[in-house]
């Protein structure tokens, strides 16, 4: 049995872009704060193309909510004078955690910036702000897209370890063995950082694909078989995505992970469902209860 209480969950959002996706979002967050969660982070869309919409939504969350938030910030694409400006920015606002990135500039796009690697822009971050923001970074299971080999990533999260990250969140995966592998690395090359697994809820299956295709992310031949079979039946799908998701966290929390942080694409329903078949409780003076699985 496993003690949930004050366990960390964290929930990330994307930066809407109408009315009705704003008021989505507030309806989101605010369901999932009932959860308690350590933070709510805010993406960042690389080349600052939604640099405003990830402080707006920053500000708007944390007077919404007064959970913690974490914007993203990815650095491909800005100058050293831009960042520096974003970060002032945050720090004006009492923001004091970032996910820091490198991003990807969308093919075509313009000019890469001063700064081309995520451990670049947390020697700017600590340059400027000292230890002013904890500082989430990526990393990945499954490897990520460009790395060169399968010990690359590691040694590339040591480098953003040693420049001063704090923690590190995955790349999402539907196979534990690849998170596990990952820790096992890390600690043969003494990255020492907690490593937080990110939860892609199941609820779209070309979305998923999608997404997958572009991130390195493998869903498992059983998982695409099961998924696909479900054709137009969305709410089979849903429920069976629900039944995956909750022994994966349920498998992940007894191998003692730091926290779960759950993709959320601004959706609550998937992720309450999960945390509370996970044994977690809303609560509505946002305290979350203390509760066994
Ligand atoms: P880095 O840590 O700099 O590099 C990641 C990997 O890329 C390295 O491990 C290495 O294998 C390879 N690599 C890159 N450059 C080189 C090189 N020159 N030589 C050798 N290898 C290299 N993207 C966004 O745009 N906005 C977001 O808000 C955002 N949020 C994210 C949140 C999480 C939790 C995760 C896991 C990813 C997120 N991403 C986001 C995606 C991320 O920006 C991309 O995966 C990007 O390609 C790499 O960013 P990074 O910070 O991991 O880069």
């Amino acid at each position: 049995m496993q003690e949930l209480k004050n366990f960390p969950l964290s929930f990330e959002f994307f930066p809407p872009k109408t009315l009705e996706g704003i008021n989505n979002l507030k309806n989101t967050a605010e369901k999932l704060a009932y959860f308690n969660p350590e933070y709510f982070s805010v993406t960042f869309g690389a080349g600052g193309s939604t640099r405003e919409g990830t402080i707006e939504t920053t500000r708007l969350l944390q007077q919404k909510t007064g959970i913690p938030l974490a914007p993203h910030l990815a650095c491909i694409g800005l100058s050293r004078e831009a960042l520096v400006e974003i970060l002032e920015t945050y720090k004006h606002l009492g923001i004091n955690r970032l996910v820091a990135l490198r991003g990807d500039l969308p093919s075509g796009a313009g000019a890469e910036g001063d700064f081309k690697r995520a451990y670049e822009l947390i020697k700017l971050i600590r340059e400027i702000s000292g230890n002013h923001f904890y500082i989430e970074v990526a990393a990945y299971p499954e490897f990520h897209p460009q790395a060169k080999n399968a010990f690359y990533d590691v040694f590339n999260l040591k480098l953003k370890s040693e420049a001063g990250a704090n923690r590190a969140i995955t790349q999402y995966f539907y196979n534990i063995d690849a998170y596990l592998y990952l820790l096992d690395e890390c600690a043969r090359q003494a990255v020492t950082i907690p490593i937080v697994p990110g939860i892609m809820p199941i609820t779209n299956f070309d979305r998923l694909i999608r997404f997958s295709k572009l991130c390195g992310a493998e869903i498992p031949a059983w998982l695409y078989k099961r998924l696909a079979s479900y054709g137009e039946d969305q709410a089979s799908l849903k429920a069976f995505g629900i039944e995956v998701l909750c022994k994966l966290c349920d498998r992940l929390i007894k191998e003692g992970v730091p926290g779960l942080h759950f993709y959320t694409l601004n959706q609550y329903e998937t992720c309450e469902e999960i945390i509370s078949q996970l044994g977690f409780i809303e609560n509505q003076s946002h305290k979350m209860s203390a509760l066994t699985v």
